[in-house]
């Protein structure tokens, strides 16, 4: 595959890139003691085994009476002398003879010789005297010891991060704190001359940054520190000692812009001077220049400048490398396919990501459209978007009416 630009150099498949970022990076090998509350989102860094059974107890899974199986009767209706009530949390204590029942509660402890309930719904009550239909079936309406989680079970594997539900399962075992992988520590900057802060007024030839604040958002995780370095000039030396100090302290350092070969794109010579990084051009469109590599033991990626690359190609590569490092697994993103209802301009060579709004018709199908220009520097329609229109490499055009494959951004599923 060759740059329509630049015959001589060959890009690299987003697959493969992707693959050697990941077969480069190890998991944070540090971890926290974490209280439940505080560990929400947070990934695991040993599994977790449960020391009790669950349910604990056998007990009620309906309001209604507890007794033996041996005295149903198959053929009529029967009757059973109710000697006393087991309460969630209060149970039974008495002994259950031949011909008796218990008043049971849902959750509430099932008497020692019982191994039936039925449901209130069905029974005639008469005073103490409680009729139940013929042909009950014996062992109804009972939990089990354990039917849920064995004692010694694994509860959680490692490398699970912990949704609400995970909260609540380690508490059903009685666990109140659990080893979890420590944040990992990113920072991040801007280069360029011509970026301006937000809050002062624009000069001829000045932008604004809006990578910084894309960056912000899409490293908001319990799992991530993240940390603004602010924008660094067009300058060797200035980026020089950003670099420098930002690889001593962080895990992961992410730069917009500069990343290419024009004549203010230093980060290329000075990252040749500092550690191992690989600039690649990427059959990846938006974003073709990526700069990867480390810094000592910091993990460097150098995203191009314009913010729908940026988007793209943290997306695409930094997002499944933050995930390695924090200890999650792989996840390949969902994908489906649509009938597209724009015409979608391409030229073979690179795989795209154009932006799309996907909707599901009432017939189930799904329906794609374009979310209009797709210019690298436009976040407009980065924001109506709510997939990707992924077209490989050697795509051309497409018409109204083709099928395409989308991948629905993470918030569409
Ligand atoms: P570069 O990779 O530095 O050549 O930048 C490519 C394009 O992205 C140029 O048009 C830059 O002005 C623009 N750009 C670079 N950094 C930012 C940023 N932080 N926010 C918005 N646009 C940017
Ligand atoms: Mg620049």
């Amino acid at each position: 595959m060759k740059d329509s630009c630049n015959f001589e150099s060959t890009l690299l498949p987003v697959d493969e890139a992707l693959k050697k970022v990941l077969a480069s990076l190890q998991v944070v090998a540090a971890s926290e003691k974490r209280s439940l509350r505080n560990a929400l989102g947070r990934v695991l860094a040993e599994a977790v085994y449960s020391a009790v059974n669950i349910p604990p107890e056998r007990n009620a899974s309906m309001d209604g009476y507890a007794f033996a199986s041996a005295d149903i009767n198959q053929q009529a209706i029967f009757a059973l002398t109710q000697i006393g009530t087991s309460w969630a949390g209060k149970p039974f204590t008495g002994n259950l003879a031949k011909g008796e029942c218990v008043r049971i509660f849902t959750g509430a402890v099932v008497p020692k010789n019982a191994d039936t309930v039925i449901m209130q719904e069905r029974v005639k009550v008469e005073n103490e005297t409680i009729f139940f239909p013929a042909a009950c079936q014996a062992q109804d309406n009972i939990r089990q010891v354990g039917e849920d989680i064995k004692q010694q079970a694994c509860l959680l594997e490692s490398s699970k991060r912990l949704e609400a539900v995970d909260l609540g399962l380690l508490a059903s075992a009685g666990v109140h704190s659990v080893e979890v992988v420590r944040k990992l520590r990113v920072a991040y900057f801007s280069t360029g001359d011509e970026l301006t802060a937000i809050g002062q007024s624009l000069q001829s030839g000045q932008i604004y940054d809006s990578n910084r604040y894309m960056l912000h958002g899409l490293l908001n995780d319990v799992s991530i520190d993240a940390v603004d370095m602010g924008v660094i000039a067009d300058d060797k030396d200035l980026l020089k000692q950003a670099l420098n100090s930002a690889a001593k302290d962080y895990d992961v350092i992410i730069t917009t812009g500069g990343a290419s070969v024009g004549e203010a794109d230093y980060i290329k010579a000075i990252l040749e001077e500092l550690g191992q990084v690989n600039f690649w051009k990427i059959a990846i469109k938006p974003g073709k220049p990526l700069a990867f590599g480390n810094i000592s033991d910091c993990v460097f990626f150098g995203l191009p400048g314009n913010p729908v690359s940026v988007m793209a190609t943290f997306a695409k590569f930094v997002k499944p490398a933050l995930r390695k490092l924090s200890g999650l697994a792989e996840v390949k993103p969902l994908q489906i396919n649509a009938v597209c209802d724009s015409v979608l301009n391409k030229v073979a060579g690179r795989q795209e990501y154009q932006r799309g709004i996907l909707r599901q018709q009432f017939d189930g199908t799904f329906v794609v459209t374009s979310a209009g220009g797709q210019g690298s520097n436009m976040l407009s329609s980065m924001s109506r978007a709510n997939c990707y229109i992924v077209l490989p490499d050697y795509y051309t055009n497409v018409q109204v009416g083709e099928e395409v494959m989308v991948e629905p951004f993470e918030t569409f599923i």
